[in-house]
């Protein structure tokens, strides 16, 4: 079997029925990783004994008639950024190479409840700091649609490995794009659900007003029943809300009567490639023809999206980071003379110069004098952002617009010019900033057979709607059903 040819809801249903056991797919999908990893580096470390021994569990439970979870006997890749208890969480940062943490977080206790088989842990830019994967202190996960370029961060070894096949459904973090990006770079489907839906706890946190933990899926069912078994309240985090769970897999065939979706003149802006920018206008097409309205909104301080989160994030990350002093967690220097020196040795060795930037930028935001010059200002104009949206919220339900500015860029191209990798942020961020879901769905590929990205976003705790009006493209088109072709690891 192949897991390029099947949804994550045609293996459900199998497993079900009977026809394929859990035993059967987790070695497919190791297999797999066997066959191509090497090349394409989307995971960081993996357990095959365990995956398997967990797949056995639940095919023995299935064949003696117990009930069985939601994702029952499905493989689910995990972002290393997110605790798993007794198994190594290192966030592609030398500084927590080691660290191996007691508990799991919520959506791994989650994900244990519903039976899925937890795979291997994938690739990030450090801290989940980046936007393609050149920030991981370990290795370059690399573009299943051509292994010159980036997959896309910082959630890229989640997306690639759903692209290449190598597992039906994986978990990332977004912080300022980091699900939505990566997917549309690697043509898969990545969603950030709203602020507050999916519980941080347990994620290790870059920016915490900011962080969403989402899924990624071939399609966007997969990406409903993963995000059902990942949303819901957790007391545990105080920012997760307290709100019923829709069945969001339930009704999303049912097309949106009197649907009504946003195109912001913002969105279409110098620096846009006019490949992207067709892919998305095609698809805004495609709603037309369904009958869904389409209406100009406005969102003036989107040309402050970057800047503001550029402030707010590094200075979250700044305070965030300042536990990693080699005492709490994970990494010390060896050579030291007294403690302060000891700290600094620590964090200059520990963690990355990407890294290093954030927290000096974020420190400098901070600190005495220009704490209201830089990061009260910030804040300010946050909320601008997101009255924007409110706004325009009450004229539609949705707002499409591209993911990112171009396909995949190459490895290399961007990574000693900080400004232009910030840049490539420019459409996701605000999703951050205001709290909002979005969704990355492929709309199409660039001359050059790269994926392209439509993001839908909606108004807060409208994952059921945004969905489903992701759905209505998806059975329109079939940019979805695409897949790479895989040389295996030894064809260069
Ligand atoms: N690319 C953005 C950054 O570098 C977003 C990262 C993220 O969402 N984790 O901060």
């Amino acid at each position: 079997m192949s897991l390029s040819t099947h949804t994550t809801q045609d293996l459900l249903d199998q497993l079900q029925s009977g026809q394929l056991t859990s035993t059967e797919l987790v070695t497919t999908c190791l297999d797999r990783i066997d066959a191509h990893d090497e090349r394409i580096g989307a995971f960081l470390h993996f357990e095959r004994e365990p995956a398997l021994q967990q797949a056995a569990e639940i095919d023995r439970r299935r064949q003696a008639g117990g009930t069985l979870g939601a994702l029952a006997g499905l493989p689910v890749a995990i972002k290393d950024n997110i605790c798993a208890n007794g198994t190594r969480t290192t966030c592609a940062s030398r500084m927590l190479e080691n660290f191996v943490p007691p508990y799991d977080a919520h959506i791994i206790e989650r994900l244990r409840q519903a039976d899925a088989v937890l795979l291997g842990r994938t690739n990030l830019d450090e801290f989940a700091m980046g936007s393609s994967c050149e920030n991981s202190a370990f290795q370059q996960t690399r573009n299943p649609w051509d292994t010159e370029r980036t997959p896309g961060g910082s959630s890229g070894g989640s997306a690639a490995a759903v692209a290449a096949g190598m597992t039906p459904l994986s978990i990332g973090s977004d912080t300022g794009g980091s699900i939505r990006q990566p997917a549309a770079f690697c043509g898969v489907v990545g969603m950030k659900p709203t602020y507050g839906r999916v519980s941080r706890y347990g994620l290790v946190a870059f920016a915490s007003s900011l962080d969403q933990i989402g899924p990624f899926a071939n399609d966007v069912t997969g990406v409903s029943r993963l995000l059902e078994v990942l949303a819901g309240h957790d007391e545990r985090d105080s920012t997760s809300i307290d709100r019923r769970v829709p069945a969001y897999s339930q009704n999303l065939d049912q097309p949106l009567d009197g649907l009504r979706i946003g195109i912001a003149k913002e969105h279409f802006v110098e620096g846009l490639h006019p490949e992207v920018e067709q892919a998305v206008r095609s698809a805004v097409d495609v709603y037309r023809s369904l009958g869904a309205e389409i209406k100009e909104v406005t969102l003036p301080h989107s040309k402050y999206c970057v800047a503001v989160y550029y402030i707010v994030a590094p200075s979250e990350a700044s305070s965030n980071l300042a536990r990693y002093d080699g005492v709490h967690y994970g990494f010390r220097a060896e050579k030291f003379d007294n403690m302060i020196d000891m700290y600094s040795a620590t964090r200059g060795e520990g963690f990355g110069d990407e890294v290093k930037r954030r927290i000096m930028l974020g420190t400098y935001a901070l600190s005495a004098g220009y704490y209201d010059a830089y990061y009260l200002k910030a804040l300010k104009v946050r909320r601008l952002i997101r009255q924007d949206f409110d706004r325009a919220f009450e004229e539609v339900d949705v707002i499409a617009s591209p993911v990112t500015p171009t396909p995949a860029f190459k490895i290399g191209e961007l990574i000693d010019d900080p400004l232009a990798m910030y840049l490539t942020d420019i459409y996701t961020i605000s999703a951050n900033l205001a709290g909002l879901p979005g969704v990355s769905l492929p709309c199409g590929f660039s001359s050059e057979g790269l994926p392209i990205g439509l993001q839908l976003q909606a108004a807060p705790f409208e994952e059921e709607r945004l969905l489903r009006a992701a759905r209505m493209y998806e059975r329109e088109t079939d940019w979805h059903t695409r897949r790479p072709a895989m040389n295996s690891n030894s064809a260069s």
